[in-house]
């Protein structure tokens, strides 16, 4: 089986939207335990601006892009779990999926149900994995179960949507924040219990009064700079403190005493693949999610679809805070 040729958005630097180039490369043969997958859609997320931005170091060039649905279309030595025709969706440990054709590591491939289309496939790997293991595997002092607050920071985008129903159909009260009027309608809808407008609310106040002054068990904030102080202030004693991310900016540091004068909290960095270490845990916690989706408890909002060559727009409108639940990229 030759290389394949292949469209791919890739950067020389760090930089703007505009550091985003469209060229042609080459796509290997799969080596040991590794996988080549024909691309039918991929997934766009808020990490691919991290990497574009340097915020998260690349080596140079790069391709962007970790998550992506497609054909299997050449398995190399010692991959048992797929063949070529499968059918899968994967995230990956390292960017390179903005392309039509991409060889990676098997580990992270998992076979797609047929009752999942592409788009939906690729949609929401990264983001659905990372609502799964928020909610069913971080775990802080306090057991989170049905009838507890939590509070969802962004949760009217990607991740956020797929949180806000899970944690539904997990009998959760899940308080969400988001930039809009309507975006706090659109996290409503899809199982928040309460929502708050975080850019004209004071949301530590609002989630005391929402609370009767308790607090929440779980505090998930992926915004970072600008909401990582008031979280904090939405927790009731030992409550957990669940950074994921950083759409506002890094977290300055933190001293520990701050938690113990804020009620002995609980203070956690977690990253979606350090929980994906391993075949057996991507696929135990893959199917989780493809159960979920099947079962309709989540639907996966695919909001924005864009060519791949329209890509610099796709980045442009997700920083500016223009999109809500998933945005893929088409082919
Ligand atoms: P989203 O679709 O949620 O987009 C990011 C959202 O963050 C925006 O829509 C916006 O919503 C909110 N936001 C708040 N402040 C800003 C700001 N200054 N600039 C831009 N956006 C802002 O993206 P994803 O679903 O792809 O990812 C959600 C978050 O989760 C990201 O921070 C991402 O890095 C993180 N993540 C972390 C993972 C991990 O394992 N650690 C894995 C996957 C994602 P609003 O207008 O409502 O404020």
């Amino acid at each position: 089986m030759p290389a394949l040729t292949s469209r791919a958005i890739q950067i020389d630097a760090p930089g703007g939207p505009e550091a985003m180039q469209l060229r042609q490369i080459e796509v290997p043969e799969p080596g040991p335990g590794e996988v080549r997958v024909a691309h039918r859609a991929v997934g766009l997320n808020f990490i691919d601006v991290y990497h574009r931005t340097g915020l998260y170091p690349l080596g140079m060039p790069s391709t962007l892009g970790m998550e992506a649905a497609g054909v299997v279309d050449a398995v190399g030595s010692g991959v048992t779990h797929l063949q070529p025709g499968d059918r899968v969706a994967y995230v990956a440990a390292t960017p390179g999926s903005y392309a039509d054709a991409r060889t990676l590591p098997a580990d992270t491939v998992c076979r797609l149900p047929d009752a999942i289309s592409f788009d939906t496939g690729a949609a929401m790997m990264l983001k659905g994995l990372t609502a799964q293991y928020l909610l069913r595997r971080v775990r802080g002092q306090h057991e989170v179960k049905a009838g507890d607050f939590i509070l969802f920071h962004a949760a009217a985008g990607g991740v956020g949507l797929i949180a806000c129903q899970w944690a539904r159909a997990m009998g959760l009260q899940l308080i969400a924040t988001a930039g809009s009027e309507e975006k706090c309608a659109l996290a409503l809808v899809n199982g928040a219990s309460h929502a708050i407008n975080y850019r004209t609310e004071n949301f530590a106040e609002r989630v005391r009064e929402i609370t009767g002054g308790a607090g929440v068990k779980v505090v998930y904030d992926s915004v970072g700079k600008d909401t990582f102080e008031g979280s904090l202030d939405c927790l009731m004693p030992f409550g957990l403190m669940v950074s994921f991310g950083n759409a506002s900016g890094p977290v300055p540091p933190v001293a520990p005493a701050v938690l113990a004068q804020k009620g002995c909290l609980y203070l956690t960095r977690q990253t979606l693949f350090v929980h994906m270490r391993g075949r057996e845990a991507t696929q135990a916690m893959a199917d989780d999610l493809f159960a979920a989706v099947e079962s309709g408890d989540v639907k996966i909002h695919i909001d924005q679809r864009f060519a791949l060559t329209d890509v610099q727009e796709a980045h442009r409108s997700l920083e500016a805070r223009k999109t809500t639940g998933c945005s893929v990229l088409m082919l």
